[in-house]
């Protein structure tokens, strides 16, 4: 979401995109790349606005906005999810397209980056509702979609059923069944087994390697995660069998606390039966806004962007932070973390597990041949394990914190391959 800056009386809205570019800048800076390539790299190849009536459940009519961005199609088609959200706007789902790109290429996937996006409140619509506006939208972006150009699946508060609506939108234009279109779709219509889970099982195995870097232990490790919808939820779980204690966790309703460490199994039951963690029995409340502050080894934010900025950084105490969420440390906030000593996991490789099960599902369904769990979760242990290590291999040779480590990995993936291409100018 934008974040506010307030200066004096002027509110300055702080962009969300410019925060990719800087992340993009000082990591070019460390490449010697022609500087014309790289402006060719930074902005997106398309970006798209539709306007969407939807017919609400009381007969009348109400317009929404929604966006689609391409940012990249060199390493393949683009690919990033769709949000809903009241505050999503144009600049965001730029910034969030942007770091598909450099994401897919860090995981070593073979897509490009997009990201779309309704401004709408999904907690105040109906299904009916969000079925007519996923189906209207969908029909107004149909010609930038399609398995060889652009392949959306679940963000903020889309999930499997949306992309069930989705893909058969598309369907009943092109007149055929085309599962590829999306992934993150349930299991029975060309889902990938683990998919739900793939986003938070990456953030689990990026820790588990930074544990081993830094020679911690998970069995003495504690571990505080800010929202527990698909990222943070799956995140906390896998963090629990791992046998690190997770003793606070939030979502935008409350926070939790438990010293002993909370049972994450038991949770998961009490937030399907009540929509959110507030009032769960085994644990006592905790203020949600303090949540990025305890003295916990591991944080994981995992609700939205710039939750840690210049203003905050310096009451962090984490030993670890894994982004499970995209951009959650601002541009400003990250000299300072790395001022403390905290070793910060990149959210373009941390939470890259989602795309890379994402790619697996893509795979299976243009094959029509699908893979057990086992199959899937071994080859996303495999594409995790070695993307940390590629990364960490040009933090520690070029003496880089890993968010640039990464970004330098994933521009010059990107860039070897335009060169191979060329530039059709
Ligand atoms: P979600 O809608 O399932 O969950 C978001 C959670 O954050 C909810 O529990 C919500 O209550 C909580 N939240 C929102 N604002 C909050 C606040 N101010 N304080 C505390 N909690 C707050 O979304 P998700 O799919 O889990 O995505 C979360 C983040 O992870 C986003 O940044 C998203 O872009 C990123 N991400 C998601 C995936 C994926 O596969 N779903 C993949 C990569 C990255």
């Amino acid at each position: 979401m934008t974040q506010k800056k307030r200066l004096k009386s002027v509110t300055i809205p702080v962009s969300t995109f410019e925060h990719v570019m800087k992340q993009f800048n000082q990591a070019a800076e460390k490449l010697n790349i022609d500087p014309g390539l790289l402006e060719f790299l930074k902005y997106p190849k398309q970006s798209t606005i539709v306007s969407l009536p939807v017919k609400m459940d009381n007969g009348s009519f109400k317009m929404f906005t929604g966006y689609r961005v391409q940012h990249s199609i060199i390493r393949g088609p683009a690919k990033g999810g769709i949000r809903y959200h009241p505050d999503v706007t144009l600049d965001e789902v730029q910034a969030l397209a942007a770091w598909m790109t450099w994401k897919c290429a860090v995981v070593n996937v073979p897509f490009g980056g997009g990201k779309g996006g309704v401004v709408c409140d999904p907690a105040t619509m109906s299904q009916g509702e969000l079925e007519r506006l996923t189906r209207r939208y969908t029909a107004e972006i149909k010609e930038l979609l399609g398995p060889e150009s652009d392949v959306p699946a679940p963000d903020v508060n889309t999930n499997e059923r949306t992309m069930a609506w989705i893909m058969d939108t598309y369907s009943m234009h092109a007149h055929h069944t085309v599962t590829s279109v999306v992934t993150g779709k349930p299991v029975v219509m060309g889902g990938s087994r683990g998919r739900r889970e793939a986003t938070g099982a990456g953030v689990v195995i990026t820790i588990r390697e930074a544990l081993k870097h830094l020679k911690m232990k998970p069995e003495s490790a504690t571990a505080v995660v800010q929202g527990f919808g698909n990222v943070g939820s799956v995140s906390a779980q896998y963090l629990h069998k791992l046998g690190v204690r997770v003793t606070h966790i939030c979502d935008i309703f409350g926070g939790l606390h438990n010293p002993d460490g909370i049972d994450i199994d038991a949770l998961l039951k009490y937030v399907e039966e009540n929509k959110n963690v507030v009032g769960f029995p085994g644990a006592k409340p905790f203020d949600r806004d303090k949540v990025l502050f305890v003295d916990a080894d591991i944080l994981v934010p995992a609700a939205l962007e710039n939750q840690i900025t210049e203003h905050n950084a310096n009451k962090v105490k984490a030993k670890i932070i894994a982004e499970g969420a995209n951009g959650p440390v601002t541009p400003e906030a990250d000299p300072i973390l790395q001022g403390k000593g905290i070793f910060v996991i990149p959210d373009i490789l941390c939470n890259a597990g989602g795309v890379t099960v994402s790619y697996f599902e893509w795979v299976q369904d243009r094959m029509g041949f699908f893979w057990t769990a086992e199959e899937v979760n071994q080859r996303l242990e495999q594409f995790m394990t070695n993307a940390f290590y590629d990364v960490l291999k040009v933090a520690l040779e070029n003496k880089v914190h890993l968010r640039m480590a990464a970004f330098m990995v994933a521009i010059q993936r990107v860039v070897e391959v335009v060169m191979l291409r060329g530039i059709y100018a």
